[in-house]
């Protein structure tokens, strides 16, 4: 079977059982190439399922380019609140910014000059590409090399066969429509190729692949663990006479920057010869190099040592918080 062939059976079947999305069209690339950059932004370690509903609400509000670059980066924190992974937010932003003052308003369709924009690696820069462009960049996911280690009965690490796993992408991928490939191997990874259970019969590639019927197929691939770096702090709720809560910003730079929190460390302490609370409660977060927990603590103080200000408790929903911060304040209501 030449790849050709291949790469036909996937997008017949795509034709006929491709997911229809917001942010897709069939047929080709996509003719507004914002829709293209805002759902990859969206979608970087979230499902379709979950990014729908908040796409649909964020274009509503910020429907081109221009819409997004000139408003403030808290009303776009507000339109993301949910989705989580707020740097991303933050990169789609300054992205936008970037595009109506560097680009002149124009998307770059040079990969070097995509490369340049915020929060954008190789993957999103191939999705972009292929989507937006017809571009045939080689869209290398979680999906697509589950695919392809089924399909050839690659057993081995995934961490060491990376470069094989590439090759065969670029091998199997469409020159002739590779917006629709990228789309319709997405959606055999979600819709057939599943992590369990996969759907072989279903597969327009059933015949080709050594792993089909295979009883330990949910093995492959091969994941390597990636083991996460535990820390241990402290997250302090501190109020004052009023009861109300003492908040911050973030600073610009580093996780979770822009958002506001209650003061929190990752080690040593924030308070020393104060009166601290320790409530026994706790909140655990993984991010993704490091899994946090904090424990919370109570301090009363009316002028605490950091920038910030106190807001009572029925107006902390005007700020927007991380996830962690969203559970400490849930653990505190
Ligand atoms: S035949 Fe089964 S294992 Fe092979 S690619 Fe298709 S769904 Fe995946």
């Amino acid at each position: 079977m030449t790849k050709t062939k291949l790469s036909d059976l996937l997008l017949e079947w795509y034709r006929l059982h491709g997911r229809d999305l917001p942010w897709r069209v069939k047929g080709g690339a996509h003719p507004d190439p914002y829709v293209i950059l805002v759902s990859e932004f969206m979608l970087q370690q979230t499902t379709v399922k979950t990014v729908i509903p908040y796409f649909t609400r964020f274009m509503a509000r910020f429907p081109n380019i221009q819409t997004l670059a000139k408003a403030g980066e808290e009303e776009v924190y507000a339109y993301w609140q949910g989705l989580g992974y707020y740097t991303r937010a933050r990169s789609l932003h300054q992205t936008a910014q970037m595009i109506m003052k560097d680009f002149g308003g124009i998307f770059p369709q040079k990969k070097e000059d995509v490369l340049k924009l915020k929060g954008i690696g190789e993957y999103t820069v191939a999705s972009f590409l292929s989507l937006a462009y017809n571009q045939p960049e080689p869209v290398i996911d979680g999906n697509v090399i589950r695919i392809i280690c089924r399909m050839y009965g690659w057993v081995e690490p995934v961490d060491k066969i990376m470069p094989e796993i590439r090759k065969k992408a670029l091998e199997l991928q469409s020159l002739e429509h590779p917006a629709d490939y990228a789309s319709a191997i997405m959606d055999l990874g979600a819709m057939v190729c599943t992590p369990k259970k996969p759907q072989c019969l279903l597969c327009p590639w059933q015949n080709f692949c050594v792993s089909k019927g295979r009883e330990d197929i949910e093995k492959i691939p091969n994941k390597t663990k990636i083991g996460k770096k535990e820390k241990f702090g402290f997250v302090y709720v501190i109020q004052n006479k009023k009861q109300e809560i003492f908040i911050r910003k973030r600073t610009e730079k580093g996780l979770l920057s822009g958002l506001y929190e209650l003061p929190w460390c990752d080690e040593g302490k924030l308070f020393v010869g104060k009166k601290v609370v320790e409530t026994g409660k706790s909140v655990t977060h993984i991010f993704t190099h490091i899994k946090l927990n904090l424990q919370i603590c109570l301090i009363e103080d009316e002028h605490p040592n950091f920038d910030g200000f106190f807001v009572s408790a029925d107006k902390l929903s005007d700020y927007p918080f991380s996830t962690l911060m969203k559970k400490v304040l849930t653990k505190i209501q």
